[in-house]
């Protein structure tokens, strides 16, 4: 499909209609990546990224990135992989009444495990408060830290990120 022409971030309505955002019901039951990706940019290091050939980029290299949900393991290697920071791994049924997301956040200080922070959508609104699970730095993210934080299931689209510290 065309790239989305819009002014700012997409809305919830707009992502759903992109080869990249998965099936809500799918992505109800199990953790699964939404790329969040919507402009014809010549770009596909998820593809390459994606061990489990769930990212389909293709040819022209302009193509919108395709999710084959069936594939996804929400393993959150493209996460790390996007320079875009236009993925995240979302996992709806985290524990009770909470779901989780994995998120690339490039600034310092990093929040420390355990801390509460504050969780916004994609226009850098505050949304609601979250707690910071874990700062996964590992040497497979090639220094881009992938915060886990948990947040209400009520917020599960919308949050994308936290605010910064
Ligand atoms: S989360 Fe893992 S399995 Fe899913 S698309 Fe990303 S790299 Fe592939
Ligand atoms: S790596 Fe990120 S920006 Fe590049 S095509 Fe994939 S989702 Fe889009």
């Amino acid at each position: 499909m065309k790239g989305l022409k819009i002014d700012g971030a997409p809305s919830i309505d707009e992502l759903r209609g992109t080869p990249g955002y998965p099936g809500i019901e799918r992505a109800r039951k199990r953790s699964i990546a939404f790329i969040e990706c919507i402009e014809e940019i010549p770009c596909n290091p998820c593809e390459t990224a994606c061990l489990r050939g769930a990212i389909k980029v293709g040819r022209p290299i302009t193509n919108l990135p395709q999710l084959d949900e069936d594939k996804c393991t929400g393993c959150a290697l493209c996460v790390a992989a996007c320079p875009g920071l236009a993925i995240y791994v979302k996992t709806y049924d985290y524990r009770e009444g909470m779901s989780l997301i994995k998120f690339p956040y490039e600034y310092l200080p990093l929040p420390e495990e355990g801390r509460e922070v504050e969780l916004a959508d994609r226009y850098g609104n505050t949304l609601c408060k979250g707690k910071v699970i874990k700062v996964d730095v590992s040497a497979k993210n090639n220094r881009t830290a992938i915060v886990w934080a948990e947040y209400p299931q009520e917020y599960f689209e919308d949050v994308v990120t936290m605010i910064r510290l």
